[in-house]
This record gives C-alpha cells, structure tokens and sequence, in this order.
C-alpha cells in the first residue's frame, strides 16, 4: 500500500457500477476484494470509512425492480430493501478479515445544520476510535427534493471534511480526469494532477447532464472543491477491477487533486464544506486584498448584499468582477447588513440602535479559495 501510506484517515467512496450489477445483483468477488485492500489499509495503519452507493441499484434487483423504469417512491423502497442487503454483505465481507463495519445513514440537515453535524462526527469518530469501520450513505428511503445530497460524490466530500481525512478517493467507473468528457472529444487528454480547481478546470467536466447521469464527473469536480478546500486530497480512480484500492496505491492510473496547504480549523472545515448559501456579498478591491492577508471583513468593504439571510448563515463572499471570493458565517440579519455597507464599524450602533459586531464577517468565521 505504498502510494497510500502516507494517510492516515481515508474515506473511500464506491459507485454503484463497481458493487451492483443490474441483471445479477451484488458483485461479491469484488466486494470481497476491497474489504481485504481495506484490511491491509488498516494493517498498515490507516483508518478507512467507506461511502457506498448501491442501495437503490441492489435493491432493484432484492424487489424485482431491475428491469423496469421506477417511480420515486419505489427507488426510495428500493433503498430500503438494498442498504440492509448491503450493510450484511460489509459486515460479513469485513468481517472475514476481523473488522466490524457500523452503519450510518446520513441526510442533508445532518451536515448543514452545526449541532447536527457535530453530533454525526462524534459518532462517527467513536466508531473509528472503536476500530470499526464506518459504512456511510444517503438515507435514501426518506430524503426527498431539496433535502437530498443527491450524489455520493458530494456526500463522501462533505463525510471526509467533517472527520478531517486526509485523503478521499473517488471509485467508480470512471478513471480520472480529462481535458474533456472523453465519449463526445476523442483528442481529449487525461489530467494526471490539478494543483487548484479553477473554472478551466470545472469546464472539461462537461455538462451536469440528467438525473440519471448523475454522479458523473461534474459531482466529482463539485466533490473536489469541497474536500481541497477543507486540506483534503482527492483522487479519481476506476474500481473496476478487483483490488482497487491496492491498484491504486501501486501506481494506477487516477488524477490528484491537491488540498490548500494552509491548515484549516474544524470550525473552517464545516464553513468550507457548506453546499448551500443563504446569501452573497460583493466586496470592493480593497476589502479583497485585505481578507486576502488575513483580515475580517469590515461593513465598509462591502459594495452589494443580496439574499435574505439570518445572523450565522453562510454567505458567498464576491470579488467585485464576480469571481468567487470565499465563504463565511455572517455577522448580521440581511436587513441590518444592508444598512451598515459602505459604513465605518464605530457607525453601526448608531445606524442599527444596537452595537453588533465591527467585522460583517470575521477572519475565523471565513474561508476563502486560496485556503486562508
Ligand atoms: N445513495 C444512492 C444509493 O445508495 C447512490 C447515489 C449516487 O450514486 O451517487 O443507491
């Protein structure tokens, strides 16, 4: 397991293709194959969480399902018949080598909203401090619409921020990163590293596509930005073979995706990892430069405010041409943080008749894409 010595806590996200097949059901010889790289991880020192798709995929096939087009409410009864399939099938594949698997089924409030998210990772964290391993995925049974990840892809991002791993890897069919979706561009090259996920970037990942496609490589870029942001490295790699995970540490091929160095705080790593903003705030040229080196954003900064956000929610933080800036907990109501931009801090108390904080968002409360 030498390329993957290094890191001591991986999550490792597998895609529905790599342990489902449509027609038969469950891949067992691979399933077996990845528990027992597992165990190695784990002989070697590392500690694993697994977030695995599959449930929805198995449990077509465990409720007769598999050929049919299917409604929603029979996908989310699919889920449910497939998560206690796949949770068995962990348990015992992981318990051939010794290890006991813990199952969590997350929804989205249980990452966005902090009490909740803190409460996640303390269990999280007791299972690995127990030895077990962590088998993680979408409560699809009951998450609906906007309350849903939706994809794997994020939901591993947001599972390795919150138990600060250090590296995520991406597994599914897909073996990386091209200059553009390889199907539709035949000249297109693969990407061996991205040092910063910039718009270029976000680009060769092609359109989002459907509902069906999801999960394809714009989630993975999306993934990218959450994991990098909070000092995770991820890397894209194909399972499609047995014994991914060694494959990988061996030298497969796969693209890299670099962390920010700077280290950042677990209170920073839920700000980063945050999906969904209750605002945006566009900045001057030199409030920029002044978060930039490391200073809080003051109201006189601040050029326009939009969105009607409440005191702690996330906003996104704008450079004045639009680019994205970062993100940060805000200090105000939207109404009062419209009064006071453009205003001096010593003003506030005057203008709103209580005195709020100096900083509209303060320097701990935020984070911005150069990892600061
Ligand atoms: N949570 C879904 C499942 O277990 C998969 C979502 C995805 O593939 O990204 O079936």
């Amino acid at each position: 397991m030498s390329r993957l010595q290094k890191f001591k806590r991986i999550v490792v996200k597998i895609g529905s293709s790599l342990l489902v097949d449509r027609e038969t059901g469950l891949k067992e010889s691979w399933l077996h194959s990845i528990a027992s790289d597992i165990a190695k991880l784990r002989e070697a020192g590392c500690e694993v969480l697994v977030v695995s798709s599959g449930a929805i995929a198995l449990g077509r096939t465990v409720l007769g399902l598999a050929a049919t087009s299917i409604k929603l409410e029979e996908s989310q009864a699919a889920a449910a018949a497939g998560q206690i399939a796949l949770a068995r099938v962990y348990s015992e594949a992981l318990g051939k080598h010794d290890l006991k698997a813990g199952q969590i089924l997350l929804t989205l409030g249980d990452t966005e909203e902090r009490r909740r998210y803190l409460n996640a990772r303390a269990t999280i964290n007791t299972l690995l401090r127990l030895g077990a391993v962590p088998i993680i995925n979408e409560n699809d049974s009951v998450a609906t619409g906007e309350i849903r990840y939706g994809d794997n892809d994020r939901l591993a991002a947001r599972v390795a921020t919150m138990v600060s791993a250090d590296l995520l890897i991406l597994l599914s069919d897909i073996d990386g990163l091209y200059s553009a979706p390889p199907t539709a561009d035949k000249s297109a090259h693969f990407i061996e590293q991205v040092d910063v996920i910039t718009p270029e970037i976000e680009a060769m990942a092609g359109d989002a596509g459907t509902e069906l496609s999801r999960g394809g490589m714009v989630t993975k870029i999306e993934a990218g930005k959450i994991a990098t942001l909070a000092g995770t490295a991820m890397v894209i790699s194909s399972g499609k073979e047995l014994n991914p995970l060694q494959a990988l540490s061996d030298g497969a091929k796969s693209t890299w995706f670099k962390p920010t160095s700077t280290p950042v705080n677990a209170r920073k790593k839920w700000i980063a990892g945050q999906m969904e903003f209750c605002g945006k705030i566009t900045v001057d040229e030199g409030a920029s430069g002044a978060l930039l080196s490391g200073k809080s954003l003051l109201p006189a900064g601040v050029n326009t405010i939009e969105g009607d956000f409440h005191r702690g929610d996330i906003v996104e933080i704008l450079n004045h041409d639009g680019s994205v800036l970062g993100r940060g907990q805000i200090a105000y109501d939207a109404p009062d943080a419209k009064q006071i931009i453009g205003r001096k801090s010593g003003e506030i108390a005057e203008i709103l008749g209580y005195a709020g904080r100096a900083a509209m968002i303060h320097r701990d409360d935020m984070i911005l894409n150069k990892g600061k």
